[in-house]
């Protein structure tokens, strides 16, 4: 089994290497009806922590019908407008179904962090 601070460790140094290498670092996800000061300050201890350049989050509940909820691509349309991005080149790495449509509907390349953990055998 693999502790939390070593999985903690691990992204960070991935996240590291990923960044030393020219690429930027986006969390991406939905927080359904979790209030804007939750999200405010979980962005602010994951930027202290990750070399995270932007946090895009749909908070909205499970029942509004809004472009942002992933696998819906809103809020990668939005960091791709802000920072000029090409998806094709883009990367989402995702543990499950709607990070993985998401990738996919945006034309991104994918990185399902399930299908590496069985490859590799890692319990997370
Ligand atoms: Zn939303």
């Amino acid at each position: 089994m693999v502790e939390e601070n070593e999985i903690s460790v691990n992204l960070m140094k991935a996240c590291k290497y990923l960044e030393n290498n020219g690429y930027l670092l986006f969390v991406i996800g939905n927080l359904p009806d979790v209030s804007n000061d939750v999200v405010n300050q979980l962005c602010e201890d994951i930027f202290k922590k990750f070399p995270i350049k932007e946090f895009y989050v749909c908070n909205h509940s499970f029942k509004e019908d809004c472009n942002c909820k992933l696998p819906k691509i809103g809020l990668i349309l939005d960091a791709e407008k802000r920072y000029n991005l090409d998806l094709s080149e883009c990367w989402m790495v995702g543990d499950d179904t709607p990070y993985v449509e998401c990738g996919m509907n945006a034309r991104m390349n994918i990185a399902s962090v399930s299908e590496l953990k069985n490859i590799f055998g890692l319990e997370i």
